[in-house]
């Protein structure tokens, strides 16, 4: 190997990082952190480089990731490896040979045309081709059964072993001291922060920390009670005999409906899978001496697969196979790795779980997670991977193990749109769940809940039939959310998060973090964002002012443990103010509708009126015999109050509410219903149509700011000089003006013949009757305001499709608000 182990006596007592692992992205970030022009660091690596996961990638690098955000960094890459050799003279083996997906079935083919539009959103070259064609790039394909194909020419292979040698290669000329067989037994934290590392040569002082141990992560991270949940799976390819003549240079071939991909490897084909039903491997613990790992062949697993292959690409059929390869990869539960800083625990960062991607994303990630240590936040959005949207249940062995046999198959199996995980399910229920069984509700998860999606009508089954198209539940979703604009709904949203802020300093910390004034009187809900420094939105949320000295923070399920962290973060050493995750304490029920203040006034002694109980308040009711706490407030935009009653009195609640709501026509609405009432009302959801890189104003919402009140607000001032200079991005609505396609995220936005941005989340909008979306759009040549979305010609990219649309900074629905202030 061109790197050996370092002897002991340089071994270092001190660092400013220490990377901990020597695989791709162990070294990517030590390379990036030079480049940085950081260069007291310190790489260990308990065996050797590229031992782990590494040595044995496929070595595939495809750009086009799930999001344009991950598909950029993937992109980096690409561009990564050619500067690299030119650097240190050692070649990462990397060739631009292209790829082409195929699709062999109608579902397959949308979702390849949609891909191939959102590659041309992130800048990637890319050709729809027939099967004929991806015969002629691929010669061993039978095109027969072919629907279509997507070429991009800009992807490739590289050597895995090769390019991480020469990572390492060029981070140790950047000043990084590179360590092989020295174990990390744990990290030093002291009050919440990283100190140092102890290894088997002796400990090391440091800043930061970086563990990048691919599969071991979640152990070495869970000494310090750090949650990285990922779980090894068995990850199988094989080689085939050399065949004669074979062309080097043949692009990769992607084929997902046969869990398939193939590429040309030293004269040989190489075919891997993404088979459903995959193995966990390991589950009790790697044994202490796993290097260069190769797992049994398991052919028995594999043959129907290869068969697959076999049929798609027939001179499989004939030839001989010289290597079954089986090794162990990391899986996440969501299937999406895991950056950044975990949550409580500075200078703790984490670069994991690579869900056998981490080859063509080691490039971006490592430069993601340096650039993050160096200038102290995350270079773009990255909340699709960022490790504080993951809970500390979710490193529960059984769990993972369970759901990582879906994770694997997934990266292949159809991504349909509403697609919910089959495995591990059941987790997190509302004390109502059992009661929306009993309705008929289809369940999603969301953050572990289970939660009613939609709700089927009597003798039909609560079950999914996905597609691009209309789905199953369409209909039903349509209904509920008539009932809800015209009649009453009721919601079950425990899935919220709730954060109690309370101390006699909660004002005064909650005013600094938050764009709203929070100087209330108790009972007052306010809507706010808490903005970083650059006027980024960290947090989209409602705060009711409980007490003098308490506060309610209502969040999604999905950003709780982000928001708590966000918010520990910026409370002062010397403030009086604790905060608590009491999400279990209450379940929170919506009922949400014209006739809402009719039937809550049926069960209860309270004042529902405009006068007594105005928009934006909140206070104790009593429901029959209990009391709850009504916030009137809305997602849906429509009259309506949100329960919050103790989780003991849920079903009491429940049932006295759904008993009076028969009078009334009352209808169980679900969370399908409640994104297309949402989307109307161009009411936003964070981490899609806001993040910490989009500014308040880009967000459209600095009506919430209180620009003068005392103290000011983090991001205040980098907002005002926003302000006056203008920007040039902006979120707007957009409805289709056909009825007929569906949109669903990252659909370019085309204004006059040209891309200017693209959508961020979408709906179909029952009272509008058409497909309405939010999203980014862009001016380079000024700022953007009013009259230039006026004057653009708009049309929205549906799988190369394009069709006409409006935009407007307006919502298309009730856009005075007058139906939740009647
Ligand atoms: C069969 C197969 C095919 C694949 N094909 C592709 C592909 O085509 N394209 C692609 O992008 N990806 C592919 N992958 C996935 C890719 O190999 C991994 O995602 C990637 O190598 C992960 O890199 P890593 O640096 O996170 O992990 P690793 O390479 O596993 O590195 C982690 C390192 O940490 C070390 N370590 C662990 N604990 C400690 C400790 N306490 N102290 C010090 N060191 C420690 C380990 O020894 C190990 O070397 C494939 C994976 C498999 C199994």
């Amino acid at each position: 190997m061109a790197d050996q182990p370092s002897p002991a006596p340089d071994f270092p007592t001190q660092a400013r990082v220490v990377v901990i692992g020597g695989g791709a992205v162990g070294t990517s970030v030590a390379y990036h952190l030079t480049k940085r022009g950081w260069n007291d660091v310190v790489l260990l690596e308990r065996k050797q480089l590229t031992s782990g996961t590494t040595w044995h990638a496929a070595g595939l690098v495809g750009q086009l990731r799930a999001t344009y955000n991950l598909s950029m960094l993937a992109k980096y890459a690409t561009e990564m490896y050619a500067d690299l050799e030119q650097m240190t003279g050692m070649s990462a083996g990397f060739r631009r040979v292209g790829s082409i997906l195929l699709a062999t079935n109608e579902g397959r083919w949308e979702e390849v045309k949609r891909g191939a539009s959102m590659a041309r959103l992130c800048g990637f070259e890319v050709d729809v081709i027939s099967g004929k064609r991806a015969a002629e790039l691929f010669p061993y394909l039978d095109p027969s059964g072919v629907i279509g194909a997507a070429y991009l020419p800009g992807d490739g292979v590289g050597s895995p072993t090769d390019a991480t040698m020469a990572v390492a290669r060029a981070a140790r000329m950047g000043g990084a001291k590179i360590f092989e067989y020295t174990k990390v037994l744990g990290v030093n934290e002291k009050d919440g922060s990283v100190v140092g590392v102890s290894t088997e040569r002796g400990d090391i002082a440091c800043d930061y920390v970086v563990n990048c141990t691919g599969m071991w992560a979640r152990e070495l991270a869970a000494q310090n009670d750090v949650t990285i949940p990922n779980h090894a799976t068995e990850h199988f390819y094989v080689i085939t005999e050399p065949i004669e003549g074979i062309d080097p240079n043949l692009p990769v071939l992607r084929s997902p409906d046969d869990t398939t991909y193939i590429r040309v490897d030293a004269g040989k084909l190489m075919v891997g899978f993404f088979e459903p039903g995959a193995k966990p491997w390991a589950t009790h613990g790697i044994p202490e001496d796993a290097e260069f790992l190769k797992l049994a062949a398991d052919w028995e697993h594999l043959t129907p697969f290869l068969d697959r292959a076999a049929k798609r690409v027939p001179i499989l059929q004939d030839i001989g196979y010289q290597l079954h390869f089986n090794g162990p990869e990391s899986f996440t539960p969501d299937v999406r790795y895991a950056l950044g800083e975990a949550p409580g625990h500075r200078g703790y960062f984490v670069a994991a779980g690579f869900n056998s991607v981490g080859f063509a994303s080691s490039g971006g990630a490592g430069k993601a997670v340096a650039d993050w240590i160096v200038d102290g936040r995350a270079p773009m959005d990255l909340w699709d991977v960022d490790i504080r949207r993951f809970m500390p249940w979710q490193r529960n062995r059984r769990y993972l193990h369970d759901r990582v046999s879906e994770s694997l198959g997934l990266l292949y199996d159809m991504h349909w749109p509403f697609r919910q995980f089959e495995t591990s399910r059941g987790l997190r229920r509302s004390p109502l769940h059992d009661r929306l069984v009993a309705r008929n509700a289809a369940f999603g998860e969301v953050a572990g809940w289970e939660r009613a999606n939609w709700y089927a009508p009597e003798g039909v089954e609560p079950r999914y039939e996905y597609s691009y198209g209309r789905q199953n539940w369409f209909p039903y979703s349509a209904e509920e959310h008539r009932a809800t604009r015209e009649n009453v709904a009721i919601f079950d949203q425990t899935s919220f998060g709730k954060i109690l802020v309370q101390g006699r300093d909660a004002e005064r910390v909650l005013n600094r973090v938050s764009t709203a004034d929070m100087a209330v009187e108790p009972g007052r809900i306010v809507y706010t964002q808490w903005c970083n420094d650059r006027g980024g939105v960290e947090a989209d949320l409602t705060v009711t002012r409980l007490a003098e000295d308490r506060y309610v923070v209502v969040t999604t399920g999905t950003q709780t443990v982000r928001d708590m962290d966000w918010l520990q973060r910026q409370i002062p050493a010397d403030a009086h103010v604790t905060i608590a995750d009491v999400t279990s304490g209450e379940v929170v029920l919506g009922v949400m509708g014209p006739r809402s203040r009719e039937l809550l006034s049926s069960i209860s002694d309270a004042d529902f009126s405009n006068e007594a109980f105005p928009f934006g308040t909140a206070r104790q009711v009593d429901i029959g015999m209990a009391f709850v706490r009504a916030a009137r407030i809305t997602y849906v935009g429509e009259l309506g109050w949100e329960l919050y009653v103790p989780t003991e009195f849920a079903a009491y609640v429940y049932d006295e509410v759904v008993k009076a709501g028969e009078a009334f026509g009352l209808r169980h609405a679900g969370y399908h219903a409640l994104n297309s009432l949402r989307m109307e009302k161009a009411y936003r959801h964070w981490g899609h149509d806001m993040s910490d890189e989009e500014s308040l104003l880009e967000a459209g919402l600095s009506f919430t700011a209180a620009w003068d009140k005392p103290g000011g607000f983090i991001g205040r001032e980098a907002l005002l000089k926003q302000k006056e200079a203008g920007i040039h991005q902006r979120l707007a609505v957009v409805v289709l003006d056909d009825p007929e396609p569906l949109l669903y995220h990252n659909e370019p936005i085309w204004r006059d013949g040209k891309i200017v941005g693209r959508t961020t989340s979408a709906m179909f909008g029952h009272t509008v009757g058409r497909a309405v979306a939010l999203g980014y759009v862009r001016r380079d040549d000024g700022p953007i305001n009013g009259e230039w979305l006026k004057a653009g010609k708009y049309e929205v990219e549906v799988a190369t499709e394009r069709f006409g649309a409006t935009l407007s900074f307006s919502a298309p629905y009730d856009p005075k608000n007058t139906r939740i202030r009647a």
